[in-house]
């Protein structure tokens, strides 16, 4: 067996019982229906009789098409719409340090277990309680990460702040909608010119509504610091605009190397 299989036999075991707790605790058979929301990032469960509802906070891990056998990742999904598929680059990364292809293809031929098995490797390597699998009218299996439980009090909270992001989304050509993030004029995917940040930044990173990533160049930084902060004529040279997180995070990774 290659290292993969071994590797994800033993995690898709030791997921099976976490995930059976996880139905079970929630008693999520107990629900009549269920929706998700891309907006809210909320996975809801309906009890129609005891009229109870059940909220969770979900990451999209990736969809699983029963017609074309094929797996899709999320974070190369382009018309997934929020930042927190961004949070499933962790796996990816670790697909590339270890060199499991399954974890760095976007997108590959693959059979019915595929869904389940790489649910069971991102619930290793990302904080949740459980994971969830819908399968919608297209043959389309959508798998699902469950961070937390949304506690009813604070569901319509939750729902406003998220809808507050939602439309301070950008639209990017390369990664579809993604939440922005500002950078200087002289930061680009192909030089390196240094790469200062307002605070340290992660990828997919909780942010609150009013804070924004944002970096700017080495040049940029001596000019900031040498007039003790920004002002209106260094705001001129830094020339700040707007670019999709995901490729915020390209080109940090550029000036990393
Ligand atoms: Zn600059
Ligand atoms: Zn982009």
């Amino acid at each position: 067996m290659s290292n993969y299989s071994n590797y994800a036999t033993k995690i898709c075991k030791e997921f099976k019982e976490i995930q059976k707790e996880f139905v079970e605790d929630y008693e999520l058979d107990s629900y009549e229906e269920w929706y998700y929301d891309e907006e809210t990032t909320l996975l809801t469960f309906k009890n129609l009789e005891k009229s109870t509802e059940l909220n969770f906070k979900y990451i999209p891990i990736g969809s699983y098409s029963r017609s074309s056998k094929t797996w899709s990742w999320a974070w190369d999904n382009r018309d997934n719409l929020h930042e927190n598929k961004l949070q499933t680059l962790v796996v990816r990364k670790f697909g590339e340090t270890e060199n499991y292809s399954e974890l760095t293809n976007g997108y590959f031929e693959a059979d019915e277990f595929i869904g389940w098995e790489l649910t069971a490797i991102t619930y290793d390597l990302i904080d949740a309680i459980g994971a969830y699998r819908i399968v919608n009218d297209d043959n389309l299996e959508i798998y699902f990460l469950i961070i937390e439980e949304i506690d009813n009090d604070f569901v319509e909270d939750f729902k406003t702040e998220n809808k507050t992001k939602t439309a301070k989304r950008i639209d990017c050509e390369k990664h579809g909608k993604s939440r922005g993030a500002f950078i200087c004029q002289h930061l680009n995917k192909i030089d390196k010119v240094g790469f200062e940040e307002s605070f340290e930044t992660e990828i997919g990173m909780d942010l609150y509504v009013d804070d924004d990533i944002s970096a700017w160049c080495s040049k940029c930084e001596e000019v900031r610091l040498r007039d003790n902060g920004w002002n209106d004529e260094n705001m001129e040279i830094a020339n700040i605009k707007i670019v999709c997180e995901a490729c915020y995070f390209e080109i940090k990774e550029i000036n990393k190397k």
